[in-house]
């Protein structure tokens, strides 16, 4: 099995200033100097400039939390992959499930936005998720097979990709799916994987919904979680860091 680098994302949603983004960041790098992990902060627009900025000669990545698939055009308050690139972001969200809850994502569209991010090399972090609902009909996996063959393009390399499973109802609830319920459904994703791309051994599977610094270290001593995407507790950066340490204690 390939070596996997641990990837600790924060998504701050509609959160933080552009101060309020330096003043984490500055807090942040000297913590973290000697990472061997990829650690990622997916800002607001606003603030991607500030913090990509601040982590030149760091390990810091940046990434941006959604993208339009269209290279250009008349699509009012959208930006494209090029012009991420352009910022020197590295990385995108996704299919994020507020993005497909309450902005009306699709999987057609996630199939556009996935190789149109690849085709100027942003790093797509692809969410897919189960609701409430599909959860407790015991359809997750069903669902979770859907949304990757609806949202990932034929031929897809995994190598650049970041997969994400993040359970709707876990999100921003303080509940989690039990450890054992998180390995299971990490194993099918890579089994799904390594049918749907070449690489798929390679890709890095991520775990998000309620992380925290208390259940941080569990989720990634799981063998198929290879980081965790953390929305609220990623707003603090003792929070955050304290999940950051824990990951690299899993790793030990
Ligand atoms: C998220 O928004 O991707 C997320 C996982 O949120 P939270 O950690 O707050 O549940």
């Amino acid at each position: 099995m390939p070596e996997r680098t641990p990837y600790i994302a924060a998504n701050w949603k509609m959160h933080k200033t552009v101060a309020e983004a330096a003043e984490f960041v500055d807090a942040l790098l000297p913590q973290i100097a000697a990472t061997q992990s990829d650690v990622v902060i997916c800002p607001p627009f606003t603030a991607l400039g500030a913090v990509v900025e601040r982590r030149y000669g760091t390990a810091v990545k940046v990434a941006a939390q959604n993208m339009h698939e269209e290279d250009a055009g008349a699509y009012t308050g959208e930006v494209s992959a090029a012009m991420l690139v352009e910022l020197d972001v590295e990385a995108v969200v996704l299919g994020h499930s507020e993005r497909r809850q309450l902005f009306g994502e699709t999987d057609e569209a996630l199939a556009r936005k996935v190789p149109a991010a690849l085709a100027v090399g942003l790093q797509p972090i692809l969410c897919i998720g189960e609701t409430e609902a599909e959860w407790s009909e015991g359809r997750t996996l069903d669902v979770l097979d859907a949304q990757l063959r609806g949202s990932l393009p034929d031929g897809a390399s995994a190598a650049d990709l970041m997969l994400a499973y993040e359970p709707v109802w876990a999100i921003g609830t303080g509940r989690t799916p039990s450890l054992e319920d998180i390995a299971n459904t990490h194993g099918h994703l890579r089994a799904r994987l390594a049918e749907l791309a070449a690489d798929g051994d390679e890709l890095r599977l991520l775990y998000g919904g309620s992380v925290k610094a208390a259940n941080a270290r569990e989720i990634m001593a799981i063998a198929d979680v290879d980081g965790v995407l953390v929305g609220g507790a990623s707003l603090d950066a003792d929070e955050f860091l304290a999940i950051y340490g824990a990951g690299q204690a899993a790793d030990d």
